[in-house]
C-alpha cells in the first residue's frame, strides 16, 4: 500500500532540522549505519556499514540545509569536491565500473550524497535500491577499509 508523504508538521520539522538524525550522528565515530572516515570544512564522510557494494560511502554536509540550492557557490563547490575525492578513493581501491551519486533526502532532508559504486556483476536496469543486498564486514575488515579510504582522501 503506498504511503502518503510525511505529515506536514513533521516534514517542516525535518526540513528545518528541528528533528534530524544526521545532525545528531553524522559526526560520530560510529553510528548504527556507518563509520566516520573523516571530515572536511564542509562535510563528514562516512563508510556505510552495508558494504554489499565495496566502498559505498555517504558525504554529509556539516550543517543542516535540506538542499544544494541553499548553499553559497563556494561551499557548494567544496561539498562537491569532497564527493569527488571520495569517488576517486573508491575507484582507486575497488575499481567499480561506475559510481552513482545519489542526493535524495526524502527520508532525511539534511544535504548528503550517497557515493554508490556499481560493479560488473550489477544489473544496470535494476531499480536503484541502496539496500538491495546486506553485507557487513567483520569489525577488523571494516576498520581496515576505513584506513584504506583515509589514506587516499585528503580532507580540506
Ligand atoms: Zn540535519
Amino acid at each position: 500500500v503506498p504511503m502518503p508523504w510525511w505529515p506536514d508538521t513533521k516534514w517542516k520539522q525535518m526540513v528545518s532540522g528541528e528533528i534530524c538524525e544526521m545532525c545528531s550522528d553524522a559526526h560520530l565515530a560510529t553510528n548504527p549505519y556507518s563509520d566516520l572516515i573523516g571530515s572536511s570544512l564542509s562535510s563528514y564522510t562516512r563508510l556505510s556499514r552495508n558494504q554489499s557494494q565495496p566502498g559505498y560511502s555517504i558525504v554529509i554536509f556539516r550543517r543542516h540545509v535540506s538542499d544544494l540550492s541553499e548553499l553559497e557557490p563556494a561551499e557548494r563547490a567544496s561539498f562537491v569536491e569532497d564527493v569527488v575525492a571520495v569517488s576517486k578513493a573508491i575507484s582507486s581501491l575497488f575499481v567499480p565500473v561506475k559510481i552513482d551519486l545519489l542526493m535524495m533526502g526524502h527520508l532525511c532532508p539534511h544535504l548528503h550524497c550517497h557515493v554508490f559504486p556499481q560493479y560488473q556483476e550489477d544489473d544496470p536496469h535494476a531499480p536503484v535500491d541502496l539496500n538491495r543486498q546486506e553485507r557487513s564486514l567483520t569489525h577488523a575488515a571494516q576498520q581496515q577499509r576505513l584506513e584504506s579510504m583515509r589514506s587516499l582522501i585528503r580532507f580540506t
